[in-house]
């Protein structure tokens, strides 16, 4: 058998391998930034919330574990968004401390760097890690199938009525990071879920590298403790928290030499012919 091969391999000096002393400091050296702001997200709600280019955001469990479905778009163009699926592929199916994520196609750029996360949840032994790019939002389609109950506080529909008042849709949420979320694949290739090991104080903590508008949901089902679909399903209400968001400006003098990421030098042609 041929051993696995790591397919999007980067060359020394690539964005996809950060300068890990320039965000390192950007997340230890906490004492000289500026908050911004600081709100909380009820339960089994949405909201959404600019982070200019330069902030720092933080996503923090106030109370108890609780799992945050975020999305994040271009503030000036939501047609450029994040993309789960490749921000996987360059960088881990569970994201920590300086990975990034990465906006669609045409645009292809860093949207923010990862600068602390203090679950600390290394691979474990089932292959289950923090900070979910497997899978994707909970959704009132997927869970009318499953359940044949209809219900207006999945991730999906919380992030849906988070984005209206910026004059976005259903069309505009797109596939997830689940944050504080632990996950991996069985033996047989399913997709699993472990309780969230996040505790009160913990938190993700991201740079902006472009104007960002961020969305979280609030998962219905709480810290992913109990079952909510299939013959055992559950109403997980009960394991349901609260999450803090913070934004932050950090020192000036921390960010000296960063330049906002340009989007992709592709030329874009794909081989059409054009008069
Ligand atoms: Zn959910």
């Amino acid at each position: 058998m041929p051993t696995p091969r790591v397919i999007y391999q980067p060359r020394p000096g690539s964005p996809i391998d950060v300068d890990r002393v320039f965000y390192g400091r950007l997340g230890q050296e906490t004492e000289t930034r500026n908050q911004i702001e600081q709100f909380v997200v009820p339960i089994r709600s949405g909201r959404a919330w600019p982070v200019l280019a330069g902030q720092i955001c933080r996503i923090v469990v106030v109370e108890g574990a609780q799992v945050a479905d975020f999305n994040a778009w271009n503030l000036n163009n939501p047609r450029e968004r994040f993309w789960a699926a490749r921000t996987k592929q360059l960088h881990r199916a569970h994201v920590t401390t300086f990975d990034r994520l990465w906006s669609c196609l045409p645009y292809l750029r860093p949207m923010l760097t990862i600068t602390a996360d203090t679950v600390d949840y290394p691979l474990d032994e089932d292959g289950a890690g923090c900070h979910d790019l497997l899978g994707t939002r909970c959704d009132p389609y997927v869970h009318k199938m499953l359940n044949g109950e209809e219900f207006d506080y999945c991730c999906h529909s919380n992030l849906v009525r988070a984005v209206a008042p910026y004059h976005l849709d259903e069309s505009d949420v797109h596939d997830v990071l689940n944050i504080f979320q632990v996950t991996g694949l069985t033996t047989d290739d399913r997709y699993f879920v472990k309780p969230s090991p996040a505790r009160q104080g913990d938190y993700f903590e991201f740079f902006a590298e472009i104007d960002l508008l961020c969305a979280i949901s609030t998962c219905p089902q709480g810290d992913l403790s109990v079952q909510a679909w299939g013959q055992d399903a559950d109403d997980p209400i009960d394991t349901c928290h609260p999450l803090g968001v913070e934004i932050y400006q950090p020192h000036p003098g921390l960010m000296e030499g960063w330049q906002s990421p340009p989007t992709s030098d592709y030329r874009g042609i794909h081989g059409l012919d054009r008069p």
